[in-house]
């Protein structure tokens, strides 16, 4: 955590316009690294012979709605991110002050709705019917049951292949990737799950959402004097991905770095291009 603090001051120092929102990312992320000691995740228990087949024929190990939560703790860290919510912006503040009116009248259950809280369509709908803001009641709801998805995750870290997968989708949960990361002398390329955040490896030049690996078709830019971060994009499925250069900035929260650069994000978006799995804090 002193780690994160450190990159967050330094961040805020050099783009002080990110100011708010890593305020409010460092105060989650606080709540979220708490409640981890104390975590009761029941055991992911896989078939052997499954195991070799999945992995054989490209599948994942687990689907997202098979992790298990600790449903308790996830309850609490709700109720704690719509108090840091309440605070950090007014356009939060209103949407919290409604979701938390329809959870107090019981008219969510919302234990029910974090145990499903893996599919982003159920959760979509009863924003819908309450006229929540979609993405800030997705935010709270995933937020919320992070920890446990990660706990899961690790179980399973030694079941999975990391090197040698090269798939352009998470070989524990199956979800596309929210950000890709080189790493280590020669750069070799990893992609990070947008759900259980495992990390695995891909080709240099690959695109994860269509499996492109034509040079001519794939392309990439920095922004000015940002060489840590950049941008690829597909022409083929015109999709894209952000890159961070770990070899630059080691010891970083990917997530953090993402947040920190959503200008980026804005210009792949200027030039035509869309991300399919966008980052959750920006709205
Ligand atoms: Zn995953
Ligand atoms: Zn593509």
């Amino acid at each position: 955590m002193e780690t994160l603090k450190n990159r967050i001051e330094q961040l805020k120092e050099k783009r002080p316009g990110y100011g708010e929102i890593l305020d409010f990312y460092q105060k989650v992320r606080e709540e979220q690294e708490k409640i981890k000691t104390n975590l009761k995740i029941e055991p992911i228990h896989l078939k052997k012979e499954w195991k070799e087949l999945l992995a054989k024929e490209g599948f994942s190990l687990i689907q997202k709605e098979e992790f298990p939560l600790d449903i308790k703790a996830s309850v609490a860290l709700f109720h704690t991110l719509c108090q840091i919510g309440k605070e950090a912006n007014p356009h939060m503040a209103e949407q919290i002050k409604k979701i938390r009116e329809a959870v107090d009248n019981r008219k969510i259950d919302l234990k029910e709705l974090l145990e499903g809280g893996e599919t982003e369509e159920g959760i979509e709908l009863v924003a819908e019917e309450f006229k929540f803001d979609k993405k800030a009641f997705l935010f709270l709801i995933q937020n919320s049951i992070q920890p446990s998805i990660e706990a899961g995750m690790e179980q399973l870290r030694s079941e999975a292949d990391s090197e040698a997968w090269l798939k352009g989708y998470c070989p524990i949960c199956g979800s596309p990737p929210s950000l890709s990361i080189l790493k280590g002398e020669v750069g070799k390329r990893y992609l990070l799950c947008s759900f259980c955040r495992y990390e695995w490896r891909v080709e240099r030049v690959f695109c994860p959402f269509c499996n492109n690996k034509e040079h001519g078709s794939l392309q990439y830019f920095c922004g000015e004097g940002e060489e840590t971060y950049r941008i690829d994009l597909c022409e083929k499925c015109h999709l894209y991905i952000k890159t961070i250069d770990q070899r630059i900035i080691e010891e970083s929260d990917p997530h953090l770095e993402d947040l920190a650069t959503l200008h980026l994000d804005l210009l792949a978006i200027k030039k035509g291009y869309k991300r399919p799995t966008p980052n959750p804090w920006s709205n």
